[in-house]
């Protein structure tokens, strides 16, 4: 049997820090997965990795639940999966994710997806909007060698790259290299870039890493977490919002969307159809994403 790490609640700042490292381990093993899948004879697709990723979380224990769907509405909202961070007396913060794996030659070549007649992102970005929730693209990242050049980092305030775990003096403290294996980017800022299509459509995966972060951020980086799940789901929006926009660019094009929800992205209580599956609804009944996950922090 495999030795299993749980999580009992998420209410200390030890807990947060946990719950960092557990992210951050989920990454390395996604980095792994795809930097030495294909040479085996193993390669992973996107779906799979997002199953594992979200049943390890799923099996920590009580604060995080795991809920897949059967009937989806990703191909119309451009959602793979959401996270609801709260609980019911602190409000909830919902987060939307669509999912993109970076391919062999270095490119996500999936990102200019259509999906009847309209771009994914431009999907993902006005549901998102429309049901108050926060979106991001959540790259699976992996390859051999270093952090690429001219890359500036972006969750570093001391404009140092990631080194490899294990390695490096002088590289960034906050996040390594494999941390990068589930990164997030802001979807109003990759749909900007995309746009630009320096590579006809096929923009590397460096045009991207310079906004991205792990995955982990959302909840702290390997200096310093948010101490208390209280502090979470307050300054999160704010947290999320600066990134955002700071990432963002210049809006060259006013007429596109911001990607910003309505009300910071916050919820009094979670969503109908994801309340009634956690009072035991099947995985038939209710739409929207395939996978939502909850972590409870209250
Ligand atoms: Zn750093």
């Amino acid at each position: 049997m495999i030795e299993q790490t749980s999580l009992r609640q998420i209410c200390t700042k030890e807990d947060v820090r946990l719950l960092v490292d557990i992210l951050n381990d989920l990454a390395a093993q996604t980095w792994h997965k795809i930097s030495v899948g294909p040479s085996r004879g193993l390669a992973f697709g996107e779906e799979s990795l997002t199953d594992h990723n979200l049943f390890e979380l799923d099996r920590l224990g009580a604060p995080i639940e795991v809920y897949k769907f059967d009937k989806t509405e990703e191909p119309y909202n451009g959602a793979d999966f959401e996270w609801w961070i709260g609980s019911d007396t602190t409000r909830w913060l919902g987060l939307r994710f669509q999912a993109k794996k970076l391919d062999d030659d270095g490119v996500y070549a999936q990102l200019g997806h259509w999906v009847r007649g309209r771009r994914q992102y431009d999907l993902l970005l006005e549901q998102a909007q429309r049901d108050n929730v926060w979106a991001f693209y959540c790259f699976y990242n992996g390859w051999s060698g270093s952090w690429p050049k001219g890359v500036t980092n972006a969750g570093c305030k001391n404009r140092r790259t990631p080194a490899p775990f294990g390695v490096g003096d002088g590289s960034c403290v906050h996040a390594y290299l494999e941390d990068f294996g589930c990164a997030i980017a802001p979807a109003a800022t990759v749909a900007r870039r995309h746009q630009g299509e320096p590579r006809n459509g096929r923009l590397a995966l460096e045009e991207h890493l310079r906004y991205s972060r792990p995955w982990s951020h959302i909840f702290g980086d390997r200096k310093r977490h948010f101490q208390e799940p209280r502090q979470i789901v307050q300054e999160l929006p704010a947290h999320l919002l600066g990134w955002s926009i700071r990432r963002a660019g210049a809006a060259s094009n006013v007429d596109q969307l911001s990607g910003l929800p309505d009300g910071a992205g916050y919820h009094r209580e979670l969503p109908p159809w994801l309340e009634a599956r956690r009072r035991g609804a099947t995985s038939q009944e209710g739409y929207r994403p395939a996978i939502a996950v909850v972590f409870d922090v209250g």
